[in-house]
């Protein structure tokens, strides 16, 4: 490919709407082009590595015997009333109407879509197991969407379902898939961690993130150095402090005028924020036996929102913060100085650590005033008591109790076990050996496509560009000649470029007549893997061969230069 004829716009400045450097490169190399917030398109740079990721997710697709098909994105309104997931789903889902007013939506994912194929088309288990996938386009009109590729509200999933006749079936095929899903990250040149996750709005029973480390992703993962505890922090369960075993004390009210925070509490109190109860005020919409929720943790702990969800079995969208002048009304809360003991008409969620926890400091529902000595059972009740705690660094670790570290990580994949959630609400059974009836047990796992490309920009950069890993770079080799309008450099280029294209290479020519330091930049920029300038020395045949993630080039002969980066390519471009 010459770059001449090639449809190639690089932008010197930092595009105002990029704050990440996966985004910003992006669209300076002129890989992605934004149409509207959270929509991109991919240009011809872009749209190579896109072709790449995927090739890479189909071949260890099919290595484990999933197939592939293609399913629309437009989905009726029907099958996902019939899953309950329609009104669960919320604003996320992006519905839309026909002309005659009936509702669709654009798939943010496709369960529905793929268990109704299975109740139609498997009937025996004969035809089991089974692994259907797609690469294919979701929508989710996400609240906040922002880093480019990486929260967008239109973006290239590969979506696979699975579907066993038993649960030890369903066990194998999540390992097939966990393990294709290492391999997949493996070979697009990602650092990741596969941690354990939360389930969320997909329901089921198992789950594990696939995390690409970087400082700017929104994953925080809870690992540990002694064990093989890896999990979200969503999810990572805590282990509740013992507290000392003192005498309880009877109740007092106490003056603490201003003290709305935990930390003006302790210090007007000169008490340590172990000893004080922490509430969290919430409302709740659409979900009839809830209004109001106060959540109660240990003064020093955060509130864990996914297990407070998970605690009151609501999804997290049905769920706000309240308005604490209304919701004083109804249940006698008053901001900053609500303590469980005086409230009524609302569900109380205590946090499990607090059950042992002896003479707490607690709101006293009262303006300005605490209350000390406030135990459990005896001065108040939950309705619920969970495990709250959000994890912090330093925690003892859930299953060794070493403590535990904390990294980011953007989320590139998931796999869920769903099990029979979907099979039983959509009705999707099979005749087993006996010819009985049985729910098929399934599995869905996913990848971001377009935001693995993000996440592997993220990894894998410096101040000047890209540096693609060459299982996913859109070009393998550029060769750079310096100038344009000398005949034997012409010719060498030429020759290096047409040599290159019979081995098998991907080569581009920057045969532009522009500057040699623009050249140079834009190479850098778009982040090919080999660069091989042609320049004075071209009438002795010397070239200059530099690899993108080295900083120094060597001065090779063209034959040399050719078998070098023939070599590398090779050896790397499986990844
Ligand atoms: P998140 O928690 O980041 O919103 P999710 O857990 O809702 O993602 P899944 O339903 O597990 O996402 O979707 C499978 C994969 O699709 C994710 O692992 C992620 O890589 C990708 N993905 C999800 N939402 C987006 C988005 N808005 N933009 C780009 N990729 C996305
Ligand atoms: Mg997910």
């Amino acid at each position: 490919m010459k770059l001449s004829k090639m449809h190639l716009k690089t932008l010197r400045e930092v595009p105002t709407e990029a704050e990440i450097s996966s985004h910003i490169l992006l669209l300076r190399a002129n890989m992605i082009r934004k149409l509207v917030s959270g929509v991109y398109g991919f240009m011809p740079l872009g749209n190579r590595v896109l072709r790449k990721i995927e090739a890479i997710v189909r071949e260890e697709m099919d290595a484990k015997g999933a197939q592939e098909i293609l399913m629309s994105a437009v989905q009726p309104a029907e099958l996902w009333q019939e899953s309950g997931r329609w009104d669960a789903y919320g604003p996320e889902l992006w519905r839309i109407k026909d002309r005659h007013d009936r509702d669709f939506c654009l798939g943010p994912t496709h369960e529905e879509i793929f268990t109704d194929i299975a109740r139609n088309e498997i009937n025996s288990y004969r035809q089991l197991p089974q692994n259907l996938y797609q690469i294919q386009t979701k929508y989710r009109d996400e609240k906040r969407p922002r880093f480019g590729l990486i929260r967008s509200r239109e973006f290239i999933m590969k979506d696979a379902y699975s579907f066993d006749k038993d649960w030890e079936g369903l066990d194998k095929s999540y390992q097939e898939m966990y393990d294709a899903y290492e391999r997949i990250f493996t070979r697009c040149g990602l650092t990741f961690r596969a941690v354990e996750a939360d389930s969320g709005a997909i329901g089921g029973s198992n789950s594990h993130e696939f995390c690409a480390l970087s400082e700017i992703g929104e994953s925080q993962i809870a690992y540990c150095e002694h064990c093989d505890m890896a999990a979200t922090d969503e999810r990572a369960a805590c282990v509740d402090e013992a507290m000392p075993q003192e005498e309880e004390l009877a109740m007092e009210e106490v003056l603490t005028p201003g003290t709305k925070s935990i930390e003006d509490l302790c210090k007007f109190l000169q008490i340590d924020e172990k000893k004080t109860i922490k509430a969290l005020l919430f409302e709740v919409f659409n979900i009839p036996k809830y209004k109001y929720v106060a959540a109660f943790v240990r003064g020093d702990r955060e509130l864990n929102m996914i297990k407070l969800v998970n605690a009151l079995d609501i999804p997290e969208h049905d769920i706000d913060f309240a308005d604490e002048a209304a919701m004083g009304e109804q249940t006698g809360c008053v901001g900053g100085f609500t303590g469980p003991t005086g409230l009524h008409d609302c569900t109380i969620v205590v946090d499990s650590e607090l059950i042992g926890a002896k003479n707490m400091v607690a709101g006293a529902c009262k303006v300005d005033h605490h209350i000390k000595n406030v135990n459990y059972g005896r001065d108040y009740k939950a309705d619920i008591v969970a495990d709250l705690k959000m994890i912090k660094e330093g925690d003892p670790c859930p299953k060794c109790g070493a403590p535990v570290k904390m990294a980011r990580g953007i989320e590139v994949g998931q796999v869920f076990k769903l099990g029979t959630k979907y099979s039983e609400s959509m009705h999707a059974y099979f005749k087993d050996e006996n010819m009985n009836e049985k729910p098929l047990i399934m599995g869905c796992y996913g990848i971001g496509v377009t935001r693995t490309m993000s996440a592997i920009v993220e990894q894998h950069h410096d101040d000047n560009g890209i540096i693609w890993p060459v299982s996913v770079a859109p070009y393998h080799v550029i060769i750079t000649l310096v100038n344009s309008k000398d005949e034997t450099q012409c010719a060498l280029a030429e020759e290096l470029h047409d040599t290159m294209l019979a081995r098998g290479m991907e080569v581009i020519l920057d045969d532009r007549d522009e500057r040699a330091g623009v050249k140079f930049k834009d190479a850098d920029l778009m982040g090919i893997p080999v660069r091989i300038t042609v320049g004075k020395k071209a009438c002795d045949r010397i070239v200059e061969y530099k690899l993108r993630r080295d900083a120094a080039s060597v001065d090779k002969t063209a034959e040399e230069a050719v078998e070098e980066a023939v070599a590398f390519i090779e050896a790397n471009r499986r990844g």
